[in-house]
């Protein structure tokens, strides 16, 4: 039986509240599939430490993680007191980069006993995946301001592709297509727009499907594929696109399979040279924190994601990831739900009844 390190960091505001209901699940399954799981607290990179140190994390943050197996994190930024770019940038942003989580990956799935904001969809319609670049592309700091103050003011900001950052989101979302029954790539572009950057990507994705000849392969302008998102999910299978590009359709993709509560999420580097961060789509939350009312799932469903991707696909982690799901399914149908899902029921009850279902 192989251990796995992992550290947890609920981080702020409704982050503490789901955080144990997903350590409550985890601990189950370990129990029941007889996983050894090894969790540490990390009671920085929240908003509190920050507000007593000047920063959200310690000076040799990398150090004391980089050995973990995965993060499990909860959810950061406190508006109120600290501005979202300095809890961002100073805490998740830090581990995406620093432990090169270049995959950013979203299932969007209809699950049963979810009312889908889309007519008429039925569950088993609506089953993708976002994959989306998380380390380059769109988001670069690199440029600047120019004859500020003046009728001229100009402003620069570059997007970079690199040859390796763009081959190697597509050979992780050709992989996952090839593992899936549908073996269906869509890849995100606005080529007509973008005239420099989305042409070479546009021209990796057709190199990288010449090695990957099982996997359908289709291409949409950015705009276009908003559009189909809610017109017609069923199309999708996996879908890639860059930093800028994903990170609109990953939110876009969640909203369209139903509530935010429930969407996971992970980060995950590969090749496994750094630990995996494993989040729910939702943020702190500020309006709901204190009540107990937050809905876990989110928190949850990313710990199953979490222990499929340590389990490296042996067939013990295989099975706790699908057995938690299985759970949650049961909880969306039967209930309790918490009020976001229209129920009354607080964190700790439905945490409580997945760890049943298990
Ligand atoms: P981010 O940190 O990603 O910027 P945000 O500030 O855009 O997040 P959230 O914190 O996710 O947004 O909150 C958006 C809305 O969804 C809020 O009204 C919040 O109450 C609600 N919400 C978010 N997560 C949950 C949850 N787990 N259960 C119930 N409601 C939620
Ligand atoms: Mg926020």
């Amino acid at each position: 039986m192989s251990t796995h390190r992992i550290a947890v960091i609920a981080g702020d505001g409704i982050g503490r509240e789901v955080m144990p209901e997903g350590l409550r699940v985890l601990a189950a399954a370990a129990d029941r599939f007889d996983l050894d799981l090894q969790f540490t607290t990390i009671d920085w990179a929240n908003c509190d430490y920050y507000l007593q140190h000047g920063e959200m994390m310690p000076a040799d943050w990398f150090e004391q993680l980089k050995g973990f197996d995965a993060l499990y994190f909860g959810a950061a930024g406190w508006p109120d007191k600290v501005p979202d770019h300095i809890s961002l940038w100073g805490s998740l942003l830090k581990f995406r980069r620093g432990f090169d989580q270049y995959v950013n990956l979203r299932p969007v799935r209809l699950m049963p006993g979810v009312p889908c904001p889309l007519a008429n969809r039925k569950v088993g319609d609506i089953d993708f995946y976002v994959v989306r670049e998380n380390t380059e592309g769109e988001y670069s700091a690199v440029g600047g301001r120019m004859f500020e103050g003046t009728e001229r003011e100009t402003v620069v900001q570059e997007s970079i592709f690199t040859r390796k950052g763009v081959d190697r989101i597509l050979k992780y979302a050709f992989d996952l297509a090839q593992r899936r029954p549908k073996k269906h790539l869509t890849s995100a572009t606005k080529s007509n727009g973008m005239a420099i950057s989305m042409p070479y990507w546009d021209e990796r994705v057709e190199a990288m499907a010449a090695s990957y000849p099982e996997v359908r392969c289709d291409k949409y302008h950015i705009d276009i594929l908003c559009a189909r998102f809610v017109l017609s999910p069923e199309r999708f299978d996996v879908v890639v696109a860059s930093n800028l590009f994903g990170d609109i359709l990953s939110d876009l993709g969640p909203a369209c399979a139903g509530t935010i509560g429930i969407a996971p999420s992970a980060n995950l580097n590969p090749e496994r040279d750094f630990p995996s961060l494993f989040e729910p789509v939702h943020g702190s939350a500020p309006d709901i924190y204190g009540r107990n009312i937050a809905n876990p799932i989110g928190m949850i469903w990313s710990g199953a994601m979490m222990l499929d991707f340590l389990g490296q696909g042996d067939a013990a982690h295989g099975a706790a990831h699908d057995a938690i799901l299985r759970a949650i399914e049961r909880v969306l149908v039967d209930g309790p739900l918490t009020p976001d899902m229209g129920g009354a029921a607080s964190t700790s009850d439905v945490g409580l009844a997945i760890v049943d279902a298990l």
